[in-house]
């Protein structure tokens, strides 16, 4: 699942190569060359990870990263902030207000989607493209592919992005308004009950390897991914 990468920016160039890595490594990039302009973007959609950069004209960036960090709303988005010292004292400060992580410039391509990479494993796995396999049933992001006991199992696309989400975040239960947000995205006006019609999909789809009890529903909280058996 691409990624929504907010760059906050002031630099075009940098803001132009920092949007170009972005999207060759298959994420989408949304361009902000002020915290000001970013501050409007975010009240219409949340991303899923934030490129500050540390000298800004206005709010520093570090001073938006505090304030993100400090907001109910943002403070989960990870940040990774960017600066061209590679001063320890700066770094001290940029993770002491939350920061994930921190890159250098100037940076290597490499470099700086090895730490989106890692930044996106650690917070949002669901993100990343590394397959991941549950007692026999396998999802590969990167085919698109799902097969439970090596046979091939067919979803449709929300019904793929629930399935990567839970087996992302097996064993922990989730609210019908946290899948909303986490697989439909922020903000987006569905019913609840959207949610149940997509899980009875998944698990339909999933029992024709016999997956379809991993999707447990959690009375009274939500749904889960667990290969124990529900009480
Ligand atoms: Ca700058």
């Amino acid at each position: 699942m691409p990624a929504n990468i907010l760059v906050v920016e002031d630099e075009p160039a940098i803001q132009e190569l920092l949007a170009l890595n972005i999207t060759q490594a298959g994420h989408n990039a949304i361009r902000a060359l002020s915290v000001e302009i970013a501050q409007g973007l975010l009240r219409e959609t949340l991303p899923d990870l934030i490129l500050l950069d540390w000298m800004l004209p206005g709010m520093s960036g570090i001073e938006f990263a505090r304030r993100l960090k400090s907001d109910e709303l943002t403070k989960a988005i990870p940040i990774i902030m960017l600066t061209a010292r590679s001063d320890e004292y700066d770094k001290v400060r940029g993770l002491e207000v939350g920061a994930d992580d921190y890159v250098t410039k100037p940076f290597s391509p490499r470099e700086l989607n090895a730490r989106i990479k890692a930044v996106l494993r650690r917070r949002a796995p669901q993100m990343t493209d590394d397959p991941i396999e549950i007692s026999g049933l396998r999802l590969d992001p990167s085919s698109h592919r799902v097969t439970g006991n090596e046979a091939p199992i067919e979803l449709g696309p929300t019904e793929f992005r629930l399935l990567h989400f839970f087996m992302t975040n097996a064993e922990r239960v989730h609210t019908r308004s946290q899948l909303l947000d986490k697989v439909w995205g922020d903000r987006v006006f569905v019913e609840d009950r959207t949610v149940d019609v997509h899980i009875r999909r998944l698990r339909n789809a999933l029992s024709v390897s016999k997956h379809e009890d991993l999707i447990q529903t959690v009375r009274g909280a939500g749904y889960r991914l667990s290969t124990h058996m529900s009480e």
